[in-house]
């Protein structure tokens, strides 16, 4: 917890995330308000304007008093408009930053997006070692990695200390853009269609472990870090020092299974798993068994192995280090973080499972039929023909090589650096957050909101 408490001003705190960031500062009785461009709440104070005027936030954060703001706002992905991506997100973002210099606010938590290192290359189990690609795969993804960069390089200008968060497929009550898709190809019968073959991982989020990361990052980014950056030694060193007392507990202690808290994650290991077509099971196999399905005892003592491929051991912290001198890769300020529920599935097992539980709904509406799979490069060819198509009728096509990229490539992300410098844990496992999203979806139909959008 933060030593003081701070003040909060959401930005885009009107929005599917910023909502629930709200909640959760007014849940545990902070003070925050509220800058949008369109107000949807009137529970906390609210302060109408766009980001992209300088003065406008100013003022707002001085009214406010604010000395922590956590930044969300953007305009939707998708849209055809890359000069209001610029706009918004990148100057914006630029008057955030200088608006918060020039007002003395001493933290800034900005929302980015684990897109801003997708270039429509498969992502494996990557980490935040890995450098932006020069062209990510859309405007919206180029506007928030130079957004990202901006607010990383302010980390420490005028006492303003930033840290970037970076979430995968964010779902759950109150998303708009995800359910409000996936509804549309429920409604449309359309749910039998699938593009590649469904062996690829994907990363999504339920949106109150994004929200609980937000306030993490926001209480720990004035944390002194756990050893000096390098350029504050005389020399640096041309081996890596030894970790400081604080660096070794942070990598060594035993991080707790995921399934702890997410309830039905449970990766197969050498030592644990379940055991397979086996002709003569091996001789320990009962223990191997018992090992997988004892998801809940703590792994206390186990030590932490770690091989010089892990982003943290300690020739690559050391390495990260001598790249970026003047940051501490085990400190919050200055750094990016993956936010994912670290339970990384097969892309359509989510769509799935949401129209599965609209069944309960809807009770009727779908027929029972086979997948129709559509290949990859069948997929790829059949968008780049509407997109030509489109743009000869100058309409936005349904099939696009970025939606056929999207659902046939690996995207998961790695996110122990996550849980153990901010002490991140999911809160709420997929299933659950599936079943409480579409629970939630019930209701905006039952009301006949179902239909708005942001
Ligand atoms: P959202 O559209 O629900 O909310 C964004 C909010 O920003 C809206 O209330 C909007 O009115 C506000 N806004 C837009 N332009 C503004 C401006 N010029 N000035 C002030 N406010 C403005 O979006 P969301 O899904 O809640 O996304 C929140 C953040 O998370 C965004 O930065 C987005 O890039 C990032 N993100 C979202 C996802 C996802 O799957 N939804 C994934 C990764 C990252």
């Amino acid at each position: 917890m933060a030593s003081t408490k701070d003040v909060y001003l959401v930005i885009g705190g009107s929005g599917f995330v910023g909502r629930h960031i709200v909640e959760q500062l007014l849940r545990r009785g902070d003070n925050v308000s509220v800058f949008d461009i369109v107000q949807r709440y009137q529970d906390v104070p609210f302060y109408s304007g766009d980001i992209s005027d300088q003065e406008q936030v100013s003022t707002a954060l001085r009214r406010s008093g604010t000395t922590c703001i956590i930044h969300t706002a953007s305009p939707p992905a998708g849209l055809s408009d890359p000069a209001l991506y610029w706009k918004v997100n990148v100057d914006g973002t630029k008057a955030v930053i200088a608006a918060a210099v020039q007002n003395n606010v001493r933290k800034l938590v900005f929302t980015s997006s684990a897109g801003v290192v997708f270039n429509g290359n498969a992502l494996t189990n990557v980490d935040e070692r890995l450098a932006p690609p020069e062209r990510p795969m859309d405007a919206y993804n180029e506007s928030k990695q130079k957004a990202e960069e901006a607010v990383i390089a302010a980390n420490g200008k005028g006492g303003l200390l930033t840290v970037a968060l970076r979430p995968a497929g964010i779902f759950g009550p109150g998303d708009r853009q995800v359910m409000a898709g996936l509804y549309k190809v429920y409604e449309d019968g359309k749910t039998h269609y699938q593009i590649g073959d469904n062996t690829n991982l994907f990363d999504w989020t339920y949106v109150e472990n994004v929200a609980h990361a937000h306030l993490l990052a926001a209480d720990k980014l004035d944390n002194p870090p756990p050893a000096p950056p390098l350029s504050t030694l005389e020399e640096i060193p041309l081996e890596a020092p030894p970790l400081t007392e604080a660096e070794v507990a942070i990598l060594n202690h035993p991080l707790p299974p995921l399934d702890l808290t997410v309830g039905r994650r449970c990766i197969p290991t050498s030592e644990a798993r379940p055991l397979g077509p086996y002709v003569t099971p091996p001789p320990n196999a009962d223990k191997l068994v018992a090992a997988f399905e004892d998801k809940f005892s703590h792994p206390e003592g186990r030590p932490v192995v770690r091989t010089r491929f892990d982003p943290l051991s300690e020739p690559n912290l050391f390495r990260t280090k001598i790249d970026k001198p003047d940051t501490t890769p085990l400190g919050v300020a200055g750094q990016v973080f993956y936010i994912t529920n670290g339970e990384p599935c097969y892309f359509w097992d989510l769509p799935r499972l949401v129209w599965n539980q609209l069944d309960a709904v809807f009770p009727g509406h779908r027929q029972k039929r086979g997948y129709t799979v559509l290949p990859a490069p069948l997929g790829f060819a059949l968008a780049f023909g509407a997109e030509c198509w489109g743009w000869l009728i100058g309409k936005e096509p349904a099939l696009t090589k970025f939606k056929v990229t999207y659902s046939c490539v690996d995207r998961w992300h790695n996110i122990e650096k996550t849980r153990r410098v901010l002490g991140y844990e999911p809160q709420v496992g997929l299933a659950d957050g599936v079943q409480r999203m579409v629970d939630w979806w019930r209701t905006e139909y039952t009301s006949g909101t179902h239909k708005i959008t942001h």
